[in-house]
């Protein structure tokens, strides 16, 4: 039986990695053991480590001016463990934070527990743009008006915001902004390996896995190694990018399972044809799911459409009871986890790179089937 599971996160993962992992579950490669059964100071899963960071580096295009990690705690850890780490690279004890959303918003309050936190820009008003008008969190302040200190530690943002359906994928030129050496701090949980990156105009990328990556539990941290080695006294051993980044992610024991299913999506990217590939078929269904919801009264997409997500994409219908009605009867067609956040309502499809174009065509097809009988 065909499901098509939309969730935001835990999500589907491609079903080549599960089989994969389901046939090695008892016995890796003839070792004798499950992974999760090994040492994460063996050979064996010292193997599946090393080359889950290697394919992770080639996939992005990472240098070896990076540190790569896997590390705990998830993207939320990661909203105290960035100052923690970062804040005190400069005296200014300062940091910059653009909130474009539910996720950029809590980043920037846990911050705050660390230093001096500023607000670069923020979505949080209405906005006239092109003579719409906009309601906050759904449109994304011109990055060339970012105001950025030029003594801030870093600039952080959410370059993909989960519930509002927000993407920015460009990135600021700080030198137009007057901040030169102000490093990038993306949180790029929810789009992260699904369209080229460049991390060299970062200072740092991190991202739960449990969307496009592989399971809860492994968050992906890359950072550049010249912004380390500033950790605050209170930062955690464990949480110390330089402990870390020395122990090639086994400093302590890793969330060792977690990352050889990562290791397994990369080698699965990997040979569908790395970045650009996967940003094409993600191109192709988030297109194909807009002009469906375009195309009608009956749906509405409320996002500035220059900065619309391709991996989260939000639509709502007339009523609530309506929408009700669409969840229930979109569950009976076997297409799940539609429903939108519960801070947002309405409906939202996750369509991360696992979900095959003929998941978000049938989706569409539901649609088109669904205003007919109640539009
Ligand atoms: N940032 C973004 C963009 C997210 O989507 C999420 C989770 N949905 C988080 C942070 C928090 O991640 P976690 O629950 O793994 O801490």
């Amino acid at each position: 039986m065909q499901y098509w599971n939309f969730s935001a996160g835990p999500a589907v993962l491609p079903k080549s990695v599960l089989e994969q992992a389901a046939a090695e579950m008892l016995d890796w490669h003839g070792s004798g053991m499950s992974v999760m059964e090994m040492s994460h100071r063996g050979a064996e899963f010292t193997q599946i480590c090393d080359e889950a960071e290697a394919d992770l580096r080639t996939l992005l295009g990472v240098s070896d001016d990076y540190a790569v990690m896997f590390m705990q705690g998830g993207a939320s850890a990661e909203n105290a463990i960035v100052p923690m780490n970062l804040i005190a690279r400069n005296p200014s004890n300062s940091a910059d934070y653009v909130l474009t959303g539910s996720w950029s918003v809590k980043s920037h309050k846990e911050a705050q527990r660390y230093g001096t936190i500023r607000i670069a820009a923020a979505s949080d008003g209405e906005k006239q743009i092109d003579g719409v008008t906009y309601q906050p969190w759904s449109w994304v302040p011109p990055l060339d008006s970012w105001r950025v200190q030029a003594d801030a530690s870093y600039l952080h943002y959410c370059s993909n915001e989960t519930i509002g359906g927000v993407e920015i994928a460009d990135m600021p030129d700080m030198q137009a902004l007057g901040a030169p050496d102000v490093p990038l701090v993306l949180d790029a949980s929810s789009h992260f390996l699904s369209r080229p990156l460049d991390v060299s105009r970062t200072g740092m990328v991190y991202a739960g896995a449990q969307k496009n990556a592989g399971p809860a539990g492994v968050t992906m941290v890359i950072v550049r190694r010249d912004m380390l080695g500033h950790a605050l006294a209170c930062c955690p051993s464990a949480f110390d990018y330089v402990n870390v980044a020395k122990d090639r992610s086994r400093y302590n024991t890793p969330p060792s399972y977690g990352i050889y299913i990562c290791g397994l999506v990369f080698k699965w990217l990997l040979q569908l044809g790395g970045l650009a590939e996967i940003e094409r078929q993600n191109l192709a269904k988030s297109q194909a799911l807009y002009a469906q919801i375009d195309s009608s009264d009956f749906y509405a997409n409320p996002i500035q459409p220059a900065f619309r997500s391709r991996m989260n994409v939000p639509f709502t219908l007339a009523s609530d009871a309506l929408t009700a009605q669409f969840l229930k009867e979109a569950t009976q067609h076997r297409l799940l986890a539609l429903k939108g956040h519960k801070s947002v309502g309405g409906v939202r499809a996750s369509i991360y790179n696992a979900m095959p174009m003929e998941g978000v065509t049938t989706l569409i097809d539901f649609m088109k089937e669904f205003e007919r009988t109640h539009g």
